[in-house]
């Protein structure tokens, strides 16, 4: 590929022959300058011109017209249409004028008579195809075909600028005969500043006279004129093209120039200016309408991220989870072949990524590089000092995009892209071509000297993934912060779940011990302190409503005989066995406590002294009939029933019911006795 051919050096001051040019001060009473061919065009000599000042020379009436609307303005409202004999006939004329610093810029052009019915009924035809194209293809196949419908050039062709600033050939419309450049790239250094139009490009410049302004020796300003002529580089490359005439026109979008149409005539060819207008006034309906129809695209492209953002908003998941739901899309979405989701859980993997290691390697260098907001992108990661020593497996592009999971930690988004092989067919000056040529030299008169000053030269594209389009930045970014909430809420939900862990842990510690105050370990009935409690809390209730209570204290006979004839492990057996068994045999609302060693108590509520001595008389008989594994003799238990009298406190009803029991003992055991 050449390297950047020079650009046009300097202010070119000389202007088209299909026109003339009149340079005027700043109040547009004074001629400065004017182009030679005056006389052609005008029919009034240069010298009388300069002499006589603006009024003589357009008429006083036109003069005065110009001022008026040049006060205040930068350039007429709308170009005039002038008439004027020239050699003996009437001639019709279009004049424009403007400001160029603080000169004024008039610019006067023969009128090429045209059926303007005709034009009008084109141009609206033209307007209605390009207004009902919904693809930017058929827009701009429909832009093509009625430019050339318009203006009659034999190649119109729509150039598209890439981020570099070079072109490529998007649509094309050419006679039959002549050579299509469609798909083929210019460099960004072939295209000169001011492409504009040229009816003739062969045709040798007009100079301005005096050459310079006389106020101020300098070269006058011409680069807003349509009239300026072309630069001898410029010539020699559109001739070098084939091209005689040449009419440019910019489509500008928000972010500059976009692309250019370009309208090529393989013979010099004059355009009314009515049509430069009718194409210029096309061009940009199809411009405005290009950008509406992006605009809907990535629109679309944007709603159907936002779907998928939507879909994450219900979830709380794990990587792998995130991406068998979401990945495909995903990858679908932005046209990856492999996809990584870093998150605190573990890394989830979607197709074709970099091992593992590489992975590892490239998160950290992302880490401690990359802070600014926004991803990072990649076509070439082959390329990059970041990656260019990893193991990458086929991944050539990369757009990893970092989303926050709290204040110190992120997570990643990483989306591969595959190597894209191309191959560009290049079109433009070969490295030699300017500097070999001398700017004064005649140019050979051969229509195409394609093989001489022009080249044509292919180039293979490779090492690059495709390009990682704005609108697919600012989607991945969207998404991240998606996936930074779901992660936020994840850690929220885990951070919820432990805690809960924990107060379920404290709850059960606190039964368990709450457990062990008030229960006895071994038997698991309640221990004395909590029967004591209960013995008060019924004595309340006693007290208050004259409700009946009875105490029944129990002590298993001669158990220390059995520790001993047997161990010790068998008098807890049979602690444990009797225990079962008088809770079997109370109801729901007596207590049964371990009062001591082998004494137990029984609260009876609602029981006066005969039921408590019923309920005693039941338990000894129960007692004495259990069957203890182990244990050839039966067991007896002496028992003390004392009932609640009024005044009665813990202490006085527990003391007559264990003098009672006392008694028991002493009159031989296995035994009732009631209180005294
Ligand atoms: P009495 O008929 O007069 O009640 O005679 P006794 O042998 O039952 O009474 P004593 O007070 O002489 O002995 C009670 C024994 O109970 C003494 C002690 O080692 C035993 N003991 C107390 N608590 C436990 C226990 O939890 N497990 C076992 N295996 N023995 C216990
Ligand atoms: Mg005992
Ligand atoms: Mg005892």
């Amino acid at each position: 590929m050449p390297t950047a051919s020079p650009s046009i050096r300097g202010p070119v001051s000389a202007t088209q022959p299909s026109g003339c040019v009149l340079i005027l001060d700043a109040d547009a009473s004074r001629v400065l300058q004017t182009s030679a061919n005056l006389p052609e065009i005008l029919g009034v000599s240069v010298d009388a011109a300069l002499a006589e000042g603006p009024g003589r020379l357009l008429g006083h009436d036109l003069a005065r017209r110009l001022r008026r609307e040049l006060q205040g303005r930068q350039r007429l409202p709308g170009a005039l249409s002038i008439k004027r004999r020239v050699a003996g006939g009437l001639r019709s004329l279009q004049l424009d004028a403007r400001r160029s610093g603080d000169r004024v810029l008039v610019e006067i052009e023969p009128l090429i008579r045209q059926g303007k019915r005709r034009l009008l009924a084109t141009l609206n035809a033209w307007l209605m195809r390009l207004a009902a194209a919904d693809h930017p293809d058929e827009l701009l196949d429909s832009l093509v075909a009625g430019v050339a419908d318009l203006t009659g050039h034999d190649r119109v062709l729509v150039c598209g600028f890439d981020a570099n600033g070079h072109g490529a050939v998007v649509a094309e419309r050419c006679a039959p005969g002549v050579p299509s450049f469609i798909g083929m790239r210019f460099p960004a250094s072939d295209f000169p500043p001011h492409m504009r139009e040229r009816s003739d490009v062969r045709a040798a410049a007009v100079p301005l006279i005096p050459a310079l302004d006389p106020c101020r020796q300098t070269r006058a300003d011409l680069s807003t004129s349509l009239l300026r002529s072309i630069s001898p580089e410029q010539q020699r490359y559109l001739t070098g093209m084939g091209v005689a005439s040449l009419l440019s026109i910019g489509m500008h979008g928000d972010g500059g120039l976009w692309g250019l149409v370009l309208c090529h005539g393989m013979a010099p060819h004059a355009l009314s200016p009515a049509v430069r207008d009718a194409a210029l006034g096309l061009v940009q309906m199809a411009t405005q309408r290009l950008f509406l129809l992006r605009a809907r695209s990535e629109a679309r492209f944007l709603q159907r991220v936002q779907e998928s953002r939507a879909l994450l908003d219900a979830e709380l998941s794990v990587p792998d989870t995130l991406l068998r739901r979401h990945g495909d899309n995903w990858l679908e979405l932005f046209s990856a072949q492999g996809l990584v989701l870093v998150m605190p859980e573990g890394n989830g993997q979607l197709g074709q990524v970099p091992r593992t290691a590489s992975l590892a390697l490239l998160v950290e260098r992302l880490e401690t590089t990359h802070h600014r907001p926004g991803p990072w992108v990649s076509q070439a990661l082959g390329h990059e000092p970041l990656t260019s020593d990893l193991a990458l497996d086929g991944a050539c592009g990369l757009l990893a995009v970092a989303f926050s999971l709290g204040e110190w930690r992120r997570g990643w988004l990483l989306l591969f892209r595959p190597e894209q092989r191309e191959t560009y067919a290049w079109v433009g000056l070969p490295d030699s071509g300017l500097e070999a040529a001398c700017p004064g030299e005649a140019l050979p008169d051969e229509q195409n000297l394609l093989g001489r000053l022009f080249s044509q030269w292919q180039e293979e594209i490779s090492g690059h993934s495709a390009a990682w389009e704005r609108i697919e930045r600012l989607a991945a970014r969207d998404l991240a912060e998606q996936l930074a909430v779901v992660a936020s809420a994840q850690e929220i939900n885990r951070l919820y779940c432990s805690l809960r862990q924990e107060q379920q842990a404290l709850a059960e510690a606190n039964r368990r011990l709450e457990h062990l105050a008030h229960h006895d370990a071994l038997t698991r009935v309640w221990n004395r302190y909590r029967i004591e409690q209960a013995m008060d809390a019924e004595l309340t209730a006693a007290e208050r409503c004259s409700r009946p209570m009875a105490v029944l204290l129990f002590d298993i006979d001669h158990f220390k005989r059995i520790n001993d004839d047997h161990d010790h492990e068998m008098g807890d057996r049979v602690l444990t066995m009797l225990a079962r068994e008088v809770e079997s045999t109370l109801r729901g609302c007596d207590y049964l406590g371990r009062w001591g060693g082998e004494e137990f108590v029984v609260l009876a509520t609602s029981s006066d002294l005969d039921a408590g001595l019923g309920l005693a008389e039941r338990l000894k008989q129960r007692i004495g009939a259990m069957a203890i594994p182990g244990l050839p003799c039966r067991i007896t238990a002496s028992f003390g029933v004392a009932a609640w009298r009024r005044d009665d406190t813990r202490k006085s009803l527990l003391s007559r019911a264990d003098d009672a029991m006392y008694r028991a003992k002493e009159a031989g055991r296995d035994r009732l006795e009631a209180q005294g």
